[in-house]
């Protein structure tokens, strides 16, 4: 692998702009980009001391034409982002400009960076463990200020220092397993208390795990949005709910019943909560090829959904497509509007009578809104966001923490049935190897690989 070569990558986004800045990093970094400035001092970037900035031309080599005013900064290894040598060149933004640079200093022996490289160094050059390399992509991505937060918080080590300290519980154990079976002879029964001491510990794990795994639900929502789904019979106002959350007209509102053929799905923030609200046509059997296109995805969404969103008309009465409906959402995290509660009241059913989380609405005075609002954060946050704690907000995190648990809890079990000790050593060393994986202490080269290659060229 040619790994610690020097890479060069444009680090701002592609287009028109300010400035540009093509970052480049390893051993011959500032060698390389020597070859291609001129400063106006006349003095050599080798020359400069680490975190300066010097002003002066980009050269083109074979030619010796100016090819760009800039401004050169240095960053010597390791108190560097990828904790190599590192010279960002700040050139004028555009487009031509820019990979009129960014060619000289390839021409000059630099490697193009492939997505996520400049991070995966900082990750190989040990700076940096790979949830904080995660979090880096997740600051990048992030919808709002909560979930900007969250990422931020783990890009300082917080999620480390946790896994950290859960690997440490189960060394733990795994030293105590070690010294009962070397100080116990072959014939010797185990000392209960022994045994009992060691439960204990594998508990406490669990425990401790348990409770992180249990913020996994709302790292996802946070990192993600709550997706959200309307479903309801055609006319009962879904269109007009969605637009009272956006405040703005967007999905097609009719009288006529059916109009809203295909899911539309919109993102409307609710104070730092990405939300991601899905509209779709009424769920009932119908001839109609391009509707039930539409219900067969509002089936589906369903499924996928966070949360339900239950409308039923307040000026109709009951109907079996309003049970039909009622019934699809059984099982589900659900709200129950009823809606249109400005028009006389019709609806007047046993059914409805036992469905949980109700709310009055009416989309067009703008009644009960508010409420949905408040309802929702209460579901899913318990009404307020906490960002100052740890939360699991990625999904290959929860999935290695989960099968830390697993593991831990068989060794549990064959502890209780009096198994060898070695025996449950293996499922413990096992759970070590799942809870190495967030932090990359323990993981296939493929794996990383894949991580950083969803990350943006230049990062
Ligand atoms: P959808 O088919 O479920 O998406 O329903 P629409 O949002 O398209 O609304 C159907 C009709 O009901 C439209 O004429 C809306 O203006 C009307 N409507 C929606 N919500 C209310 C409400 O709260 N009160 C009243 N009076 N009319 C409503
Ligand atoms: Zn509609």
């Amino acid at each position: 692998m040619k790994e610690f070569d020097t890479i060069a990558a444009i680090a701002t986004p592609v287009g028109e702009g300010g400035i540009s800045i093509i970052r480049v990093s390893g051993e011959k970094a500032i060698e390389i980009s020597d070859s291609v400035f001129r400063a106006k001092n006349g003095k050599k970037i080798s020359e400069m001391n680490t975190y300066t900035m010097r002003y002066g031309n980009i050269i083109d080599r074979e030619t010796d034409d100016i090819i760009d005013e800039v401004i050169v900064a240095l960053m010597k290894g390791p108190k560097s982002f990828t904790a190599e040598d590192v010279v960002e060149i700040n050139c004028h933004g555009g487009v031509v400009a820019t990979n009129k640079v960014l060619e000289q200093v390839i021409k000059a022996g630099a490697r193009i960076a492939e997505p996520g490289e400049f991070t995966k160094r900082a990750f190989l050059n040990g700076r940096i463990d790979l949830s904080q390399a995660e979090a880096v992509m997740d600051i990048i991505s992030a919808k709002t200020e909560v979930s900007m937060k969250a990422a931020v918080q783990q890009s300082k080590g917080r999620l480390s220092r946790e896994i950290n300290v859960l690997c440490d519980n189960l060394l733990n154990v795994l030293a105590a397993i070690e010294h009962t079976v070397d100080f116990t002879e072959d014939d010797e029964e185990i000392d209960p208390s022994v045994t009992e001491n060691i439960k204990h510990k594998v508990e406490e794990f669990l425990q401790n795990t348990n409770n992180l795994l249990e913020t996994a639900e709302e790292g996802k929502i946070i990192r993600e949005g709550l997706s959200m789904v309307i479903v309801g019979k055609p006319n009962v106002g879904k269109s007009s709910l969605l637009n009272v959350l956006l405040n703005e007209k967007r999905a097609i509102v009719t009288d006529i019943a059916g109009t809203t053929r295909d899911v539309i799905e919109e993102y409307i923030n609710l104070d730092g909560i990405p939300i991601k609200i899905v509209d779709t046509a009424g769920i009932r059997d119908t001839e109609d090829v391009v509707e039930r296109i539409g219900v067969e995805r509002s089936r589906e969404k369903i499924n996928e959904a966070d949360l339900v969103v239950l409308m039923l008309d307040m000026s109709r009465e009951l109907d079996n497509e309003d049970r039909e409906i009622i019934e699809s959402v059984k099982g589900k995290k659900y709200i129950c509007i009823l809606n249109k509660i400005d028009l006389n009241t019709k609806l007047n059913d046993k059914i409805v009578d036992e469905l949980e989380n109700k709310i009055e609405t009416s989309t067009v005075t703008g009644f009960g809104i508010d409420v949905l609002k408040e309802k929702i954060k209460d579901m899913f946050f318990n009404g307020n966001i906490d960002t100052e704690s740890i939360i699991i907000t990625n999904t290959r995190h929860k999935q290695a923490l989960f099968r830390a648990k697993e593991n831990c809890e068989i060794a549990l079990k064959e502890i209780n049935n009096n198994a060898f000790l070695d025996l449950v050593s293996i499922y413990i060393t096992s759970a070590l190897k799942a809870l190495g994986e967030i932090t990359g202490a323990e993981i296939e080269e493929d794996l990383v690989n894949k991580i950083f290659s969803d990350f943006c060229v230049g990062k």
